[in-house]
């Protein structure tokens, strides 16, 4: 049985040896330590934040998002939006915060990437044994609808009387209570996040896991790397403690799409391929609030238990969701009294959001001299706004579909409240600016894209970065183009692929 070593654990500087050594603990690194584990090798999972327990969750939003997110939650791109975009650093990483939203990419989707991206073998039947052996793994089923709440049903109801296709979320959940807490941390321990799920059976095979352990650059000898360096880090505050070494056969990045091309760039590995950073992606995610006559009962049901894919092959995936109310009241118009006011109508509420796929709107990630912070240059390409003014109107359409009052449609310029659909006509037209629509950016790739050139894509299909002989990514960087979906399970699908290739290599 493996260990979980914690900032308290390490008071000296160390070195530890293995056969390979897995940067990150989020979908992606979890799956490789998890799989190589069990193939028989040795492994250190290094995991720059800490392990945290059921009782460490909060359900104040702002106490929570400083807690498990990069840079206190504030993180943005520069560019013509400025996006939040949240980053975990925690065991777990994104699972720990995330939804749980499992969804395979359309066949339409990742048959096109092969031809794209200069790939063999990367539709979705040869994606397909990837997929399953990890959704077995983490439980992935459609949610019930005993744990929907009203305001999942509302986007069913809603969907309904339209005539959209619309369907329950599979999510990664055992035993789900329906408390709408996701994104602050499941208290109830029912969503099957890394650190619960995949971690631990990489433990039982004998997998090393240093927890609040900062890696900083990999190091190398020709074209192999022959291990990790960096701090541990004080939880929370990030204060430097002791140095260490990891020496491995063989180096596994996973440390997120955003961090790893850093570690690459500051271990003047960049340089084996001109697309490391570039064709940064992120699906641009806006939500409309509707407010009912009677109450929602919001506090009750999946965080995101509905979707429908749709419209996908129109650029956007609909879905409900939730989230910690003071997060949410940002959102209510007014001052004094009337916020006051309007902050009772919560209750009333349930808001529902797309995510776009867009293409044309790539950016970069920059190395912030002296820090392993990044910089995110990335814009919305205006040749894409009409796709998220697209998504505005079918949102507001199916809520008032379902009955709502008003909505809330959150873009700058236009009246913050709606109360019909003819009101919200302007919506479809869309003449707005990408600077006036409050933007999320919480699903994020391609950064270390996979490409069969070289001079395209920074690893190849199995994983390994082109010019090295054993250096490989497993994160979302690699994924080459918006999966048209929420890219949690296509990350862990390719993860699981890459893990093969990596077996095969030490
Ligand atoms: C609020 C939110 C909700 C989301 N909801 C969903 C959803 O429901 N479904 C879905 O499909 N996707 C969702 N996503 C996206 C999904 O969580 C990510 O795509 C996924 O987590 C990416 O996995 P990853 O392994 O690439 O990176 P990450 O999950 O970011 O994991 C990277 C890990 O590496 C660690 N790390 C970084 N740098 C270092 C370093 N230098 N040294 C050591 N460790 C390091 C990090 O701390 C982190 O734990 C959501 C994301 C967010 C933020
Ligand atoms: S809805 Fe609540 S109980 Fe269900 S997985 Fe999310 S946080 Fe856990």
């Amino acid at each position: 049985m493996g260990q979980v070593r914690s900032f308290a654990d390490q008071a000296r500087d160390f070195v530890d040896r293995c056969d390979v050594v897995v940067v990150g603990s989020g979908p992606g690194g979890a799956v490789v330590a998890w799989q190589l584990a069990e193939a028989g090798r040795d492994v250190v999972l290094v995991e720059e934040g800490p392990a945290f327990q059921p009782e460490d969750f909060v359900t104040d939003g702002a106490a929570a998002i400083r807690r498990l997110l990069r840079e206190d939650g504030l993180r943005t791109t520069r560019g013509n939006l400025r996006m939040p975009t949240m980053q975990a650093i925690a065991l777990g990483g994104g699972s720990l915060v995330n939804s749980a939203i499992c969804v395979r990419p359309p066949r339409a989707t990742l048959d096109g990437w092969c031809e794209e991206f200069n790939l063999r073998a990367s539709q979705l039947s040869d994606l397909e044994p990837h997929f399953d052996a990890v959704e077995a793994a983490i439980g992935v089923a459609a949610t019930p609808d005993e744990v929907q709440g009203q305001r999942n049903l509302l986007f069913r109801e809603g969907c309904r009387v339209l005539g959209i296709e619309a369907e329950p979320i599979r999510r990664n959940v055992r035993g789900c209570q329906g408390s709408g807490e996701c994104l602050t941390g499941c208290r109830a321990r029912a969503k099957q996040s890394t650190d619960i799920s995949l971690v631990p059976r990489a433990l039982e095979c004998g997998t090393r896991v240093y927890t609040s352990a900062q890696v900083r650059r990999v190091l190398v000898r020709g074209r192999r790397a022959v291990g990790v360096s960096g701090r541990m880090v004080r939880p929370l505050t990030g204060e430097d403690g002791p140095a260490f070494r990891i020496e491995a056969r063989a180096v596994v990045l996973a440390a997120g799409c955003i961090a790893t091309p850093v570690l690459l760039e500051r271990s003047a590995l960049a340089g084996t391929s001109q697309a490391c950073g570039r064709n940064l992606q992120f699906h641009p995610g806006v939500a409309v609030m509707g407010v009912f006559d009677s109450p929602t009962d919001p506090g009750f049901g999946a965080t995101q238990g509905y979707h429908s894919l749709a419209f996908v092959e129109r650029g956007y995936k609909i879905e409900t969701f939730w989230g910690p109310p003071g997060v949410l009241a940002m959102r209510l118009p007014g001052q004094g009294l009337a916020y006051k006011e309007n902050l009772a109508r919560l209750r009333h509420a349930a808001v529902f959001d797309a995510i776009a796929t867009v293409n044309r709107s790539h950016g970069r990630v920059r190395l912030r001299r002296g820090s392993l912070a990044p910089h995110l240059d990335w814009s919305l390409d205006p040749r894409d706004l009409p796709i998220l003014a697209d998504a505005l109107w079918t949102l507001a359409k199916i809520f008032f579909a379902a009955g709502a009052k008003s909505i809330l449609p959150g873009v700058a310029g236009l009246p913050e409240e709606m109360h019909s659909l003819d009101e919200a006509r302007v919506l479809r037209t869309g003449g707005f600016r990408p600077e006036d629509l409050l933007c999320t950016g919480n699903h994020v790739f391609s950064t270390t894209r996979m490409h069969g050139d070289p001079a395209l894509g920074v690893v190849d299909e199995l994983g390994r970065c082109h010019g090295t002989d054993n250096l490989f990514v497993a994160d979302s960087g690699i994924v080459p183009r918006s999966p048209s979906v929420n890219p949690m399970l296509v990350t862990m699908a390719l993860a699981h692929r890459v893990a093969g290739g990596v077996i095969a290599s030490v």
